[in-house]
Formats: structure tokens, C-alpha cells, sequence
């Protein structure tokens, strides 16, 4: 590899609104996402939207509506 134009790459923990946590190689050290493959309803077969902090929630707690 080139030296100097390459950026740096380390571990960084990918941190899931679920608790769900693992590593990977990026440029950043953290992470933070929303849905993983541990809680995405595609990968577990069932709809749980209330353990998600997704931006529905955010918003209706911004504005002070009722999250179902
Ligand atoms: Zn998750």
C-alpha cells in the first residue's frame, strides 16, 4: 500500500439501539446504529418495534406524541 494516503484503520465497535454488539474494521472507533441482523425483523421473523429507538420514536418523542 502507498504510504500517506491511505486512511488509518483499527477495531471499531458497532453499538445497536437493541444492545446488540460486535466489531469490525473501519476508520471510526464507534458506531452507533439502529437496527442489526440481531433485531431487524427480516433476519428474526417478527415485528419489535418498541424495542427500537428508530426515528418515528425520536420524533414523536420530540414532539411530545404518543409512541405505540
Ligand atoms: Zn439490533
Amino acid at each position: 500500500m502507498k504510504k500517506g494516503i491511505h486512511p488509518e484503520v483499527h477495531d471499531c465497535t458497532v453499538t445497536c439501539a437493541c444492545g446488540e454488539t460486535f466489531n469490525v474494521q473501519s476508520t471510526k472507533s464507534e458506531i452507533n446504529v439502529e437496527v442489526c441482523s440481531k433485531c431487524h425483523p427480516f433476519y428474526t421473523g417478527k415485528q419489535n418495534r418498541a424495542s427500537r429507538a428508530g426515528r418515528v420514536d425520536k420524533f414523536n418523542k420530540k414532539y411530545g406524541f404518543e409512541s405505540k
